[in-house]
């Protein structure tokens, strides 16, 4: 059960309702989140409707929500969220109606080399650049990124861009430099089920973008979602990067049927990562298709000024022109879906 409270609900209303529900034996979360405060309710339903929480002051609304996971249920919001990201003069959507490319490097290896990287995204129509300088990799002895001196080049080149910058925190004691430096923080495949990191991403103020864990079902990745919500951030962004099944031809299966389970149940945005999911570029184009086409509300996609020479994930990286070629054939596919209330947020290529 979930009680949201009216937005000038006072911390001694939420206070009384938490001390109603302990009354008999109830467990309270309380979510303050920009907006409003929501409190999760824990413990026997019966003994909740017997207490009226709906006449109690400053209680906008009670409901009641069967699935495991509450605040990012469809139960408790009906209506699909859109995410902005970025700062509030350049704030970028992520939601029903959007088609948000995110693009840019695997791992920020230089300044030249993020920058380039930054405007082929741009030319392509992305808004948001992604480029990781926290890389957690399978090896320990492959490249892990720069740190802190690739969060210093993503600001410059959000500065340079105008690109607002989505990039990976692998450890709870590096949020807060993150945050400092970008507009979204990420939570990789690898870290989807770390608690710890759920909640401090959800304590940090910004967007998160949420990976899919490799073996995670979905229910599983609503869960961790559930986390970072339940700590009064709802801002959060899905993302299906594919998962690991018996399958070898590629690096990951990409669950496009997850899209539509998560759209049914959750009222969160969720875009796909046709990237991470291929491993080769020659597969990247056709799974951004069936991304858009499933309903997905975004692409998050890698290009390098050299793939050949990349530090990280080169065989899946596209160059300039090939994003610019998905770009446009992802952007014919929802008119022939009738999809006519999108939004068209894929800025015009640049031409040259
Ligand atoms: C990434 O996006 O750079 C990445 C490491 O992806 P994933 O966590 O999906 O493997
Ligand atoms: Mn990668």
């Amino acid at each position: 059960m979930v009680v949201v409270m009216a937005p000038d609900a006072t911390p001694e209303d939420v206070a009384a309702v938490v001390a109603k529900v302990e009354s008999v034996g109830g467990e309270a979360f309380v979510s303050a989140g920009v907006r409003r405060t929501i409190i999760g309710l824990v413990g026997d339903i019966e003994s909740f409707h017997h207490l009226n929480l709906r006449t109690l002051r400053g209680v906008a609304d009670v409901h009641r929500i069967s699935d495991p996971y509450k605040l990012v249920s469809r139960q408790h919001q009906a209506d699909r969220s859109t995410v902005w990201v970025g700062p509030a003069e350049q704030q970028v959507p992520i939601g029903p109606g959007t088609f948000t490319l995110i693009a840019g490097p695997c791992a920020v290896e230089s300044a030249q080399q993020t920058l380039e990287a930054a405007r082929m995204a741009q030319a392509a129509g992305a808004t948001l650049l992604r480029g990781g300088a926290f890389k957690p990799r399978t090896s320990p002895y492959a490249f892990q990124g720069l740190g802190v001196r690739g969060l210093e080049i993503l600001a410059d080149v959000r500065v340079a861009t105008g690109l607002p910058v989505v990039t990976e925190v692998v450890d709870v004691r590096d949020v807060g430099v993150v945050a400092e430096h970008a507009d979204m923080l990420q939570v990789g495949a690898r870290n989807m089920g770390n608690v710890g990191l759920l909640q401090a991403v959800g304590d940090a103020g910004l967007p998160v973008l949420l990976k899919r864990g490799m073996t995670a079902t979905v229910e599983e990745w609503l869960m961790a979602a559930e986390y970072i919500a339940q700590r009064g951030n709802l801002e959060v962004v899905l993302c299906e990067r594919g998962i690991r099944t018996f399958e070898t031809a590629t690096r990951n299966t990409l669950d496009i049927s997850a899209v539509a389970v998560v759209q049914a149940s959750s009222h969160l945005p969720v875009i796909v990562d046709p990237s991470h999911a291929a491993g080769r570029k020659d597969l990247v184009v056709p799974l951004a298709r069936a991304g858009i086409a499933v309903g997905a509300d975004g692409l998050i996609v890698d290009v390098h000024p050299s793939p050949e020479t990349a530090l990280c994930d080169g065989p899946q990286a596209l160059e300039g022109t090939e994003l610019r070629e998905l770009a446009s054939a992802v952007r014919r596919i929802p008119p022939l879906l009738g999809r006519e209330n999108a939004r068209e947020h894929l800025r015009p290529a640049v031409v040259g």
